[in-house]
């Protein structure tokens, strides 16, 4: 048989989501031979979008908005396409009212007499002072009366019955990071996100994803799964493709899969996404209506107001139906669940996939955290910064092997 020389790339990236996506592109723009290989058929990773049979642009993987303080991570995705201001907004339906959600002064107008509304707003600016936001559990653990009752009632009409749905198990059992995600705003600002960018891509997601995947040394293989092409050997080598990889091999999948689930499988929360065109112009008030206290479903998300996308006389709309994530085909896993067990289990794949040297974390799977794309894009910058700071990485060190 004719013996060919096949040079193997400097990186290998498993993943086209933005983890994986930024990784690819710094590392091809510092010269290097990217490798990516995505197990779905398209790149993207969560934040894909596509036009649905109807014409109207949808996020197949649940609404999307991209938001940030951190100006270096702003800059970085404008690179690659326009993007225009958005500013989110949420309503929740409580006690038969559509109040802003996060819960703010307005909401308070909605639901309580005046005179209430006026005692609230005086106790709350007296004891939090200069502060925009608070915590539903800094309420909740007030010592003055009436604002522990208004932190109950936020609690139970806002929080119990979406978090019960969304994770599956009591509030009290989710870990207090998730729910504070949501703040109760003390003022009128109703704006779901407190963020200085908020932005949607103009032409969508994917868009932007090609952009950055347009790169000579970047070679994109879909429908790939990287077990099928790497696999890690137990005396610490990487192989690609039945060959010992002296690259770089970046992860952004479940880790757990990677060790054949070794400590046992890692707990993540999955979605069943159930999406509806109504002949109608507009669906409901915002992008996005929770119903905290009704229905089975956690929230409705009408895409045409997320995106600016115009269509006359049709919508689409989300209804989000939280589920628990089996490893089985057609589900996804979305949610990392946060708690002392399950980052002790993390910690144990964490430290044995050390014994990887070539091999990098990255991503809201790879390293099970609730991370918003923006801490990804972040997290992938840094992580590709460390990458090219390998000594074993530099330029003259790409490998050639024979194969027969
Ligand atoms: P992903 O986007 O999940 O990408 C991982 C990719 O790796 C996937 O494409 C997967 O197919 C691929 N992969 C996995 N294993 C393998 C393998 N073995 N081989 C090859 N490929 C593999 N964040 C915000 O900032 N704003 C929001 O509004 C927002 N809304 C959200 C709504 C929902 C419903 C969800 C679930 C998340 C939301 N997020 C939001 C979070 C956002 O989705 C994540 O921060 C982002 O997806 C993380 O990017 P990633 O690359 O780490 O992971
Ligand atoms: N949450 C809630 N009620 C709401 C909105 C959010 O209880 O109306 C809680 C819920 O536990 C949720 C968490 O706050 O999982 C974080 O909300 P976020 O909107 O950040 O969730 P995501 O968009 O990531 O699904």
């Amino acid at each position: 048989m004719k013996r060919q020389r096949k040079e193997q790339p400097d990186v290998v990236v498993a993943g086209a989501g933005f983890a994986g996506t930024v990784i690819a592109r710094e590392l091809a723009e510092a010269g290097k031979h990217v490798l990516l290989l995505e197990k779905r058929e398209h790149i993207g990773g969560n934040m894909y979008d596509e036009k649905n049979a109807d014409g109207i642009l949808i996020h197949r993987y649940g609404p999307h908005i991209f938001h940030t303080n951190d100006a270096a991570v702003y800059e970085y995705v404008r690179r690659f396409g326009t993007w225009m201001p958005y500013y989110h907004q949420v309503r929740g339906k409580i006690g038969g009212k559509e109040v802003p959600i996060p819960f703010n002064f307005q909401a308070m107008e909605q639901l309580f007499p005046a005179e209430k509304v006026s005692r609230l707003q005086q106790k709350l600016r007296f004891l939090f002072r200069e502060r925009k936001r608070v915590s539903v559990m800094e309420l909740l653990e007030c010592s003055e009366k009436e604002i522990a009752e208004l932190g109950q009632f936020v609690y139970d009409f806002v929080f119990a019955g979406y978090t019960a749905k969304q994770w599956g198990v009591p509030v009290d059992q989710v870990d207090r990071s998730v729910i504070n995600r949501v703040p109760v705003v003390l003022g009128y600002e109703n704006g779901y996100f407190a963020d200085v960018y908020q932005l949607m891509p103009q032409e969508g997601y994917t868009s932007i994803f090609e952009t950055m995947l347009r790169h000579p040394r970047i070679q994109c293989c879909l429908g790939t799964d990287a077990q099928t092409r790497i696999t890690l050997q137990e005396n610490g080598t990487i192989w690609l493709d039945g060959t010992v990889f002296h690259g770089v091999f970046v992860y952004t999948g479940m880790p757990d899969e990677l060790l054949h689930y070794r400590y046992g499988t890692l707990p993540y929360r999955s979605l069943d996404l159930q999406f509806e065109t109504l002949q109608l112009e507009s669906a409901q008030s915002v992008g996005v209506v929770n119903y905290p206290n009704s229905e089975a479903f956690t929230r409705i998300t009408e895409f045409k107001k997320l995106t600016g996308q115009k269509k006359s006389g049709i919508t689409t709309i989300l209804r989000e139906y939280p589920t628990a994530f089996a490893r089985q085909e057609g589900q996804e896993a979305y949610y990392p669940i946060e708690n002392p067990e399950n980052r002790a289990r993390y910690e144990r794949y964490r430290t044995a996939l050390a014994t990887w040297n070539q091999l990098y974390l990255c991503g809201r799977l790879a390293e099970y955290r609730y991370y918003n794309m923006d801490g990804v894009v972040a997290r992938a910058l840094q992580v590709s910064q460390e990458i090219l700071e390998r000594k074993s990485l530099s330029n003259d060190s790409r490998t050639v092997c024979l194969l027969t």
